[in-house]
């Protein structure tokens, strides 16, 4: 690779970007930071009818929070700028003039109701209409191969609305290469003549996406497999303009949990996780969960975004940004579908969970509990040590930890009648005398203390344990029941033993 590699991510603001456009970007980062090269943002919003307010935004929020940062976009060290296509909207008629002028593209007058009966012409015979040699210059299609230049040019000067079409070559066998896919062979007869420009004054994403592609100097175009059937067009662009194309890599589908079919946004709600970064409220104010606010940390995305299609080779799971830019390698990405597994997702951020530093997660447990408010945040980092193990989010943590900051107000049933027996009063009473008499209350003292007591009686571990962790907990579940005894302190400890008893 001699060129520095330059490569971009780029969405149409119609909506939140889904985990798979995340992929796209994460991908694309990946290979251009593993090079030294640059990674570009830029929006192509040449569709003002699909374009939603909010969604540049969301899409630029969305990367900042993964932690995949871009080199070049909008309001960014634009020297290939302006990096929104609404904003190059003056550059790209030029383009579409010089394919005319070699012959590559021709001017069409034909009316949505012209192109709607022929679509229904061919349908009744059991045929599929395409714009194509076939039939561009038949003369039932009205366009500037048939008319004459004359003719054409007064069309346009009486202001008839107009499309320009690419002219896809007839009779010819393409060879194209896709870095994931290999080689691939297509007769250009299957082509359509797509449009590439209206005359609104619009490009259409085919001709904005190669100018752009060109003008920003792209080595690789590194996307999402949907748009592979686009690849025979675009290299014809190539040709056409006589430019140099970039190297191809169409990523592989993101697959169901079941593997049929795409996964979608209705896959998630029916089996509860979300498809989007973060979560996001459509104008018409219906909101879609997001794995930021689900409670996943951008570091667990990331890495299971990384195996949707990516493996090393190895066994080793956990990769951190900086460990898959180092390892990355498009050889290594899967043309078949990746198949998504959001118990996999999960499994991630426990994983995560642990590498976390007890007072972070202190800190955003105690922001989402208002129970905690009052409580130093030192004192939720030493509980946090001891429960986190358990949890994969942090909105896990109440459930496993609430005993630490206020007593059980009601006792398990289940619980209870395992726990407490004839007798379970007097032993009780015993803990609470043991209890007060360890005066250096450590762990460490407690667990003698008591434990000493039992063998020397031979009582029987349940015996006590059991109605113990119950008084404490409410339940017969937890940590260490000592842990919890210290961490509670002594007045806390013999109040409770006390209200069970009660
Ligand atoms: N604007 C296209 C999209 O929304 C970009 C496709 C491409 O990368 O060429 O995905």
């Amino acid at each position: 690779m001699s060129k520095k590699v330059r490569v971009r991510f780029a969405p149409s603001p119609t909506g939140p970007l889904h985990i798979g456009g995340v992929r796209t970007a994460l991908f694309n980062y990946l290979f251009a930071k593993k090079h030294g090269g640059d990674f570009v943002l830029r929006i192509e919003d040449t569709d003002q009818n699909r374009y939603v307010e909010g969604a540049e935004d969301y899409i630029v929020e969305s990367l900042n929070w993964c932690g995949i940062s871009f080199d070049e976009g909008p309001n960014k060290n634009e020297k290939f700028g302006p990096y929104r296509q609404s904003e190059r909207k003056d550059l790209y008629k030029q383009y579409a003039d010089e394919l005319i002028a070699s012959g590559n593209a021709y001017y069409a007058f034909d009316t949505a109701e012209q192109l709607d009966a022929e679509r229904k012409g061919h349908e009744e015979k059991g045929k599929t209409f395409i714009y194509n040699w076939h039939n561009r210059e038949r003369g039932r299609l009205v366009n500037s191969l048939v008319l004459t230049e004359a003719e054409t040019k007064a069309k346009i000067e009486a202001g008839e609305d107009f499309v320009i079409r690419f002219k896809s070559p007839q009779d010819e066998t393409l060879h194209l290469t896709d870095i994931i896919r290999g080689n691939i062979k297509i007769d250009t007869n299957v082509l359509d003549d797509k449009v590439l420009f209206k005359s609104d004054g619009m490009p259409t994403y085919h001709l904005a996406n190669i100018v752009d592609d060109h003008l920003m100097e792209i080595t690789h175009v590194i996307r999402g497999e949907e748009w592979l059937p686009s690849l025979a067009l675009h290299k014809l662009l190539y040709d056409a303009f006589g430019w140099e194309a970039p190297e191809f890599a169409h990523l592989p589908l993101i697959l169901k949990p079941t593997g049929k079919g795409k996964l979608s946004k209705r896959d998630g709600d029916k089996m509860g996780f979300p498809v989007f970064p973060l979560e996001y409220t459509a104008p018409d104010g219906t909101v879609s969960r997001g794995y930021k606010e689900d409670g996943y940390f951008p570091e667990a995305v990331v890495n299971f975004l990384a195996f949707l299609g990516w493996n090393p080779g190895t066994e080793q799971e956990i990769f951190s940004l900086e460990q898959l830019v180092a390892d990355f390698d498009l050889a290594r990405v899967n043309k078949a579908g990746a198949r998504f597994d959001p118990d996999k997702t999960k499994w991630f951020n426990h994983h995560y969970m642990q590498q976390q530093l007890d007072l972070e997660l202190a800190e955003q447990f105690k922001a989402i509990r208002p129970e905690l408010s009052d409580i130093d945040v030192n004192y939720i980092a030493l509980v946090v040590g001891l429960i986190k193990e358990r949890a994969t989010f942090v909105n896990d943590f109440w459930d496993l930890s609430h005993f630490f900051f206020t007593a059980p107000t009601a006792y398990d049933e289940k619980a209870s009648k395992k726990a407490l027996k004839e007798g379970t009063a007097d032993v009780m009473t015993k803990v609470i005398e043991l209890v007060n008499a360890t005066d250096d209350f450590t762990v460490e003292n407690l667990q003698t203390n008591i434990k000493g007591w039992i063998t020397d009686n031979e009582i029987g571990f349940g015996k006590v344990m059991m109605p113990l962790r119950l008084a404490l907990v409410g339940a017969l579940q937890g940590p260490d029941v000592f842990d919890i005894m210290y961490m509670i302190g002594k007045t806390e400890t013999v109040s409770r033993i006390e209200n069970l008893i009660a």
